[in-house]
């Protein structure tokens, strides 16, 4: 419902192609087909994925296989899903079997990484897990702060920086050796987002990485990425640049309950072949659900 909601615009915008397969003829393919490459440019499809589909629907067309508008509609959204979940990749969470197993949550600033963390911390409690947050965030210095009222709010354990010079690896290693000799099932690590133009954050990162590996064989098991789904196409070029240097295994795409920009989610999925894991539709410890593309596809194409 509140994803429904979240892609009202989206879906206005989409809402155009209804009317246009109403009266489609064959004889009038490539006026319904540019409108709805138009329509799919302005929902933040991108270029790439809007010609994908719409080459994909012009063939189909040509071809016979879709005869009416009604056809051409569902064979629109079933290409979206494919998209969406031709990769392959897992969207369950990939722990291992080592403990603890260990997430990384990373993003630039604002995006909801902090927000997420707690939102998945109650998630993995609820499901029996013990949970341990390491505040990672060493350069912002109310996200410690932040994150400790989270670890109130969600009843979990967590460690802080002992001193404001403290590295980012050095925290998220004490939480990962603590979490080895207390029995806890997933170290939860916050993590610094300044922009991701910035080299130093990069480098941070790849040494937390590094550094919480040579702790627990495999970890940090999952790297997720959290995107803010009101940004549109500029979550491609930071979640490619993220990708490239410390390798996202997830997305978590968050504000999906605010005005999403639904496109754009397909193209960073075909794009970089990494699943959305979660999405966060609010600021409650329970608005972060599992990703179900066909809910999606539902809430952009009415
Ligand atoms: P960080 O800097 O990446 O750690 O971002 P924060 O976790 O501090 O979140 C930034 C702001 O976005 C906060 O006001 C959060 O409450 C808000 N926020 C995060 N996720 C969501 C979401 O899914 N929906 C809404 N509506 N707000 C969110």
């Amino acid at each position: 419902e509140k994803i429904f909601s979240g892609f009202s615009k989206t879906r206005n915008n989409l809402a155009v192609i209804d009317e246009l397969l109403l009266y489609w003829n064959l004889s009038d393919t490539d006026r319904v087909l540019d409108q709805l490459e138009e329509a799919l440019l302005v929902s933040d499809f991108g270029p790439k994925i809007t010609i994908k589909i719409v080459d994909n629907l012009r063939e189909d067309i040509l071809s016979g296989k879709l005869k009416s508008g009604n056809e051409i509609k569902e064979a629109l959204k079933r290409n979206v899903l494919e998209l969406l979940t031709s990769k392959g990749s897992k969207t369950e969470l990939q722990l291992g079997f080592r403990k603890p197993a260990v997430i990384m949550i990373v993003g630039v600033n604002g995006g909801g990484k902090t927000t997420s963390l707690g939102k998945l911390a109650y998630r993995l409690k609820n499901g029996g897990a013990k949970i341990l947050m390491a505040a990672g965030d060493t350069f912002r210095a109310a996200a410690s702060d932040q994150l400790e009222i989270w670890a109130e709010r969600t009843g979990c354990e967590i460690v802080v920086a002992e001193s404001e010079k403290a590295k980012a690896s050095s925290v998220l290693v004490q939480a990962v050796k603590k979490g080895k000799e207390l029995g806890f099932d997933i170290v939860l690590c916050d993590t610094s987002g300044r922009l991701h133009t910035n080299y130093s954050l990069m480098e941070e990162l790849i040494s937390c990485k590094k550094a919480v590996g040579k702790v627990v064989s495999g970890a940090p098991n999952e790297i997720l990425l959290v995107l803010d789904g009101t940004t549109g196409l500029n979550m491609l070029p930071q979640a490619r640049e993220f990708n490239e240097v410390v390798g996202v295994t997830g997305l978590i795409l968050t504000k999906l309950d605010g005005s999403a920009r639904g496109g754009c989610v397909v193209s960073v999925v075909d794009e970089l072949g990494i699943p959305v894991k979660f999405v966060g539709v609010g600021e409650g410890v329970e608005d972060l659900q599992p990703f179900d593309a066909e809910a999606f596809v539902d809430a952009i194409f009415a």
